[in-house]
């Protein structure tokens, strides 16, 4: 035990201080599970939070835009063979007025996501939507788009209409696993290609995974650290599996993983290692963390994770847009949400960084363009 607890304190000592982790380390620190340790792991996360960045917690209004897919990946409630899930798609004027409570808020930045749909007249209605998101007075919004692969051609007209961050998840960065959670003619390569795509288009790049599914391994996690140095993302947005009872994945692995508190530990141990590897990445404290535990996203929060994306869509819509059970927020309205989520990030020490777009900073020294953190 002595010698454990040395070579991790020596671990994060070296991460701390900018080294780089090996898969090793990496493995070593995703198989942490004493209490005492994993408070030395997300300390040492959240120190290097502090140095990379800061204490402030970015937000992005989330505006769930539609829930149609043309993808019927074995794990998603709303997969397009899911026919007992009611489908809807926001108008205009809707996401124009959900967009309008993130100007009012002071929330500096939104994100809109959707099932992913590629027929000509959704690129038309995104494009033309973003521009007016653009021209709305009072504010000058930063954009995140979650929309699923595309072509160049479209990714490009996005960024010119003015959205110019990308969050695109790998889900599972192993490509023998990704292929038992989809269709075969989901196809990984396309999916990695799109992420390059979206990079050379000039995006802020995002990806993530899903944590602690059924056949993962703790290499593939350590895989997936990997994956996002590799390819030197700007923006984390991963979180734990939870299971949706409607998919096939869910009807073979009905009980999988129902230690809600392993789940939610397995995840934070990602974000705490995402963060001492990458450093200076935007790394999302997501709903999954808080679908596990009342605090999940603050724990987020103190293991590393500096951005939130509380939802500001329309509520009704809320419930049509279950990707796993129990999501939480589905009965809250937007301004419940804001006052209720201020006061948890009071509670641990943090603020919040309103009216600023909280641009990665990676992309910022990555590329050596100017950013609006
Ligand atoms: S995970 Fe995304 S792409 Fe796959 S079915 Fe769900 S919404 Fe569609």
């Amino acid at each position: 035990m002595a010698n454990c607890s040395g070579r991790l304190d020596d671990l994060l000592a070296f991460a701390v201080g900018g080294g780089v982790l090996s898969p090793g380390d990496l493995r070593f620190l995703l198989e942490l599970e004493r209490p005492e340790e994993l408070r030395k792991l997300y300390a040492a996360a959240y120190r290097v939070k502090l140095d990379c960045i800061d204490n402030r917690v970015r937000l992005r209004g989330l505006i769930e835009i539609s829930n149609i897919c043309r993808k019927n990946c074995y794990y998603c409630g709303i997969r397009s063979g899911n026919t007992r899930v009611p489908r809807f798609r926001m108008t205009r004027r809707e996401i124009l007025d959900a967009a309008r409570h993130a100007i009012d808020f002071h929330y500096g930045s939104v994100v809109l996501q959707g099932g992913e749909r590629n027929d000509p007249a959704f690129a038309d209605f995104i494009e033309e939507t973003l521009r007016e998101i653009k021209a709305l007075p009072g504010g000058d919004l930063g954009i995140t788009l979650s929309l699923g692969e595309q072509s160049e051609e479209v990714y490009r007209r996005w960024f010119e209409a003015g959205a110019h961050r990308y969050l695109l998840r790998i889900e599972a960065s192993n490509p023998a696993l990704y292929a038992k959670l989809h269709p075969s003619d989901h196809s990984y390569a396309e999916r990695v290609a799109a992420l390059r795509l979206l990079r050379g288009v000039g995006y802020q790049v995002g990806t993530g995974v899903m944590i602690g599914l059924p056949y993962q391994t703790v290499d593939d996690l350590v895989g997936d650290l990997e994956f996002f140095r590799e390819l030197d993302v700007d923006m984390i947005g991963m979180g734990p599996y939870i299971t949706h009872h409607d998919t096939p994945l869910g009807r073979e692995f009905p009980t999988f993983g129902s230690d809600a508190e392993r789940q939610l530990e397995l995840g934070l141990k990602m974000i705490a290692a995402a963060r001492l590897l990458l450093r200076n990445v935007n790394i999302a404290s997501t709903t999954a963390l808080q679908a596990l535990a009342p605090d999940g996203r603050e724990r987020g929060l103190l293991a590393g994770a500096n951005v939130i994306m509380p939802n500001i869509g329309e509520l009704a819509y809320r419930n049509g847009y279950l990707l796993y059970e129990n999501k939480p927020g589905t009965d809250e309205n937007a301004e419940t949400a804001r006052r209720n989520l201020e006061n948890a990030i009071a509670g641990i020490g943090e603020s919040i960084a309103y009216d600023e777009w909280g641009d990665s900073r990676h992309f910022a020294v990555r590329t050596g363009k100017k950013s609006r953190e």
